[in-house]
């Protein structure tokens, strides 16, 4: 088989970085930009480059802005006694679309997961205690993925934070799928689901 021409094949290694893009995916893209007009690769080119200077983490809590001050922290009427602690700045737009949390956010750079070798000195856990301390936090919401490393995380932060006084920790509730059918759904989920459980 003939292969791809150098550049083309690591514009194609590059996209197959991105979640969910396999070989086929990342190959039908790369010569969907071949196909571009120019002007509209180099402003690709260009946004590429300049989005970690223009859209850089917000000191305080790590979401993203392009403003500073994010706008979660900028808001005086969020709510500063209750801090949500998550793993990407992309978890607090998934929670601010759902109008539920009137808070403020601080982001993890990593869950832990020494296989891979994140160990807990990278989850700074002195920024979280001075969010604490500086906003008189009462609840802190943990809203990691269920998975091995949020799990981890979890229980580090729970087992590190918990016995400050007067300061709740909470954990995202893990349960069926809104509209699901019980004999469809994992073992590991229904597990959770049942441990979970809420009296109503
Ligand atoms: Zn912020």
């Amino acid at each position: 088989m003939q292969k791809l021409p150098e550049d083309l094949a690591s514009l194609v290694s590059f996209l197959k970085k991105l979640p969910g893009v396999g070989a086929r995916t990342a190959e039908r893209f790369a010569f969907e930009f071949i196909a571009w007009p120019s002007a509209d690769l180099a402003a690709l080119a260009d946004l590429l480059r300049e989005l970690p200077e223009k859209v850089p983490p917000c000191a305080t809590c790590g979401c993203l802005t392009d403003k500073g001050k994010c706008p979660f922290c900028a808001n005086p009427e969020r709510d500063s006694e209750q801090l949500c602690i998550i793993s990407s700045p992309r978890d607090a737009f998934a929670i601010e679309a759902t109008h539920s949390y009137r808070g403020r956010y601080h982001v993890i750079e990593h869950l832990l997961s020494p296989l891979d070798g994140r160990h807990a000195s990278e989850l700074r856990l002195d920024r979280i205690e001075e969010q604490i301390r500086k906003h008189a936090v009462r609840e802190l919401i943990v809203a990691f993925d269920s998975t091995l490393e949020g799990d981890t995380t979890a229980l580090y932060l729970k087992k590190h934070l918990g016995s400050q006084a007067g300061l709740n920790i909470s954990r995202l509730a893990f349960g069926l799928p809104v509209g699901s059918s019980l004999e469809y759904i994992d073992g590991g989920t229904l597990t959770r689901a049942l441990a979970g459980r809420q009296s109503f």
